[in-house]
């Protein structure tokens, strides 16, 4: 078997994706959804910055026969890689792309009359998914507006697959927001009953994200709609999480040192001089840097990194391709050790949740842009 140790450390940084990991929070998730609800993976963004394909892959292992991405294109991605199943656009598509929904077999949202009308006109046929707006006011066509849903289920060549919604404030335990979720389900409930009313055949069922799941388990659906938490990590620390699953996540984020200085006192480290030593120091570079998605806004001490299982500020700005951290007190570090920005060494741990905090965003917007000049290795 290869050595895949050395292969990482071959790169200047890398993702490292524990798929076991992976498939342990599957089958946790797959374990309080209820009767007859099935997982509808999300991918898009690369798989919340952690390889799209790579991902795909191991769940389509695991029997995952639904996939959700955000794009046309994305979408066009996994089926060029061979994914079979159903993938379901949950973002918009230029109706002019009507030939390779059709070609592709992917299924697209619609959000209103006039979308769907523009898409109909096309001449094609597609399978769409009507998206409902129950509360969060983002895409879709009103719950209330029955009519209006009801002839969107007319509108050849489009067949109607399955029918969502989307909750806003489904992480929280606040009393209000616990208020407001249950307003949103029940008004989505409400208008699956008036279209059944009137004849319709329910097509699939959809509301549950990642925390909708979590929090409101019992809510019968055909699909939960799960991306954050496939991942393994929570949003952000101390979100509501009624379910008691046991999540691991699935990303760490390493590079290596490539250099490293010494330094008297008073001597400025990196752009605008932003940082300077305030005693004898030993500095350590490591590349990677914003274009690679570690977050500009870690500059100034906000930031660290694991080496040899002890942490390092990182120090002065964060740059495009390199950041700087403070090795002082960790003199075993030489070129070529491991550094971990996100993810464990030894008995330190730099969560996703740690370093989203640090740099004032969630999980979600953080991991998803990395990953475009990083490696995935994947272990089992
Ligand atoms: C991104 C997205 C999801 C996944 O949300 P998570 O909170 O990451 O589970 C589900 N539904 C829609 C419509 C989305 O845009």
């Amino acid at each position: 078997m290869a050595d895949t140790t050395a292969i990482r450390h071959a790169e200047r940084a890398w993702i490292e994706l524990n798929l076991s990991h992976l498939k342990h929070n599957v089958a946790e998730l797959r374990r309080v959804m209820a009767p007859g609800c099935e997982l509808m993976a999300v991918l898009k963004a690369e798989a919340y910055g952690h390889g799209m394909l790579p991902v795909a892959d191991a769940l389509c292992e695991m029997g995952v026969t639904s996939y959700a991405v955000a794009t046309i294109d994305e979408g066009i991605v996994l089926r060029e890689h061979g994914i079979k199943e159903e993938i379901l656009i949950l973002g918009y598509t230029d109706p002019r792309r009507a030939i390779e929904l059709h070609n592709y077999s992917l299924s697209q949202t619609v959000f209103d009359l006039s979308y769907a009308e523009a898409l109909a006109a096309e001449g094609k046929a597609i399978s769409v998914h009507i998206a409902i707006d129950s509360g969060m006011h983002r895409l879709g066509i009103a719950a209330e507006d029955v009519d209006a849903v009801a002839l969107l289920f007319t509108k050849e060549p489009l067949a109607v697959h399955g029918i969502f919604s989307h909750l806003c404030v489904s992480d929280s335990d606040d009393e209000e927001d616990i208020a407001y979720t249950k307003k949103q389900l029940s008004a989505f409930s409400a208008l699956l009953d008036a279209l059944v009313s009137r004849g319709i055949t329910l097509p699939k069922v959809h509301i549950q994200n990642s925390y909708g799941l979590l929090n409101y388990t019992d809510y019968p659906c055909d699909y939960a709609r799960i991306g954050i938490s496939l991942y393994g990590v929570d949003s952000e620390h101390g979100l509501y999480r009624k379910a008691n699953v046991d999540l691991k996540p699935v990303l760490s984020l390493r590079s290596k040192v490539i250099q490293l200085r010494s330094l008297p006192k008073g001597e400025p480290v990196g752009y605008g001089r932003a940082f300077i030593t305030e005693r004898d120091s030993r500095i350590a570079v490591l590349p990677i840097g914003y274009a690679d998605g570690l977050p500009r806004t870690l500059s100034g001490g906000k930031g660290q990194v694991l080496l040899n299982g002890k942490r390092a500020p990182i120090i002065g700005r964060v740059c495009m391709d390199q950041v700087i951290v403070d090795v002082t007190d960790i003199p075993d570090v030489v070129a070529g050790t491991v550094a971990t920005l996100i993810g464990t060494d030894g008995n330190e741990t730099i969560a996703a949740e740690d370093m989203a905090e640090a740099c004032g965003t969630i999980t979600n917007d953080l991991l998803s842009r990395l990953g475009r000049r990083l490696i995935v290795e994947t272990i089992r």
